[in-house]
Parts: structure tokens; sequence; C-alpha cells
């Protein structure tokens, strides 16, 4: 089966496919092999949206066991957080890997990059966070039980 992807038309900029001689709007002619890379193109932006966003998620999953954890007596969740805090920047290498070289104007891209941004901000802040937070907790508990 033919696949088809969408793209912004070069001349009018609405969206079009990849199937098609000429924009349906603006009947400007398409050259077929600009088409398909720009089709492909816009997969990737697609896709590079979308884990973005999943990155994001994965970071805020992070940050929400992190403030559990400080939560005294809440047995295990440190562990979900040290594994979501390799999980996130796992995915943000990832992500850059394979979509930080885009070449793009797509504003879709910049979301992706923003979300990116993020949950890079997010990782950088865990640490230093559940390390004072943890400090805290125990001058506490040792000041109310002493
Ligand atoms: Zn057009």
């Amino acid at each position: 089966m033919f696949e088809t992807h969408t793209f912004p038309c070069p001349n009018c900029n609405e969206i079009i496919n990849d199937s098609m001689r000429e924009c349906r709007f603006c009947r400007a002619p398409i050259d077929p092999q600009a088409a398909r890379a720009a089709g492909e193109l816009q997969a990737r932006v697609n896709q590079a949206c979308s884990d973005a966003s999943y990155t994001a998620t994965a970071a805020y999953l992070m940050f929400a066991f992190l403030l559990l954890d400080l939560i005294p007596f809440v047995p295990f969740v440190w562990l979900a957080y040290v594994l979501t805090f390799f999980a996130v920047i796992f995915l943000i290498v990832r992500w850059q890997v394979r979509f930080g070289g885009l070449r793009t104007r797509d504003p879709d891209y910049k979301r992706a990059l923003f979300s990116r941004n993020v949950a890079l901000v997010l990782w950088l802040v865990a640490m230093p966070v559940w390390i004072v937070g943890h400090i805290f907790g125990a001058v506490i508990i040792a000041v109310l039980f002493r």
C-alpha cells in the first residue's frame, strides 16, 4: 500500500499530502520528490512532538514521586523516583539524538523543544531538591521527636 504523508505546501502553507501533483489550495505544481521529502520531514516532526510530550510527562511523574518521597514513612517511593530519574535523562538524550537536528520552522517542533526543555529543567533541579528536601525532613523530625 502506498503511504502518504501530510506536509505544508511550500507556496501557500496549507496542509496537503505527497500523493498530489498540485496543491489543491493554490494550484502550485508539486515536485513529487520534494513532496516526499517534505512529507517524511513532517512525519519526523510529528514523532518528535509525541516523543517530547511523553518525555515531559515522565519528568512530571518523576517530580511527583520526588515530592511523595519527601513525606516521611512512605516506603519504596524513592525507588520509583530513582527509576524515573534515569528514565527521564534517557528519554531526553534519545530525543536529542533523534530529533535535535531537525531543520524545520514548524511551530509544533518549537513546542516539542519547549517540552524537552521543561523535562531537562525538572531533571536538573530534581536531585538538589531531593537532597535538600531530605535534609530539611531529617532536621524537622529530629526537632519534633527530641
Ligand atoms: Zn499551496
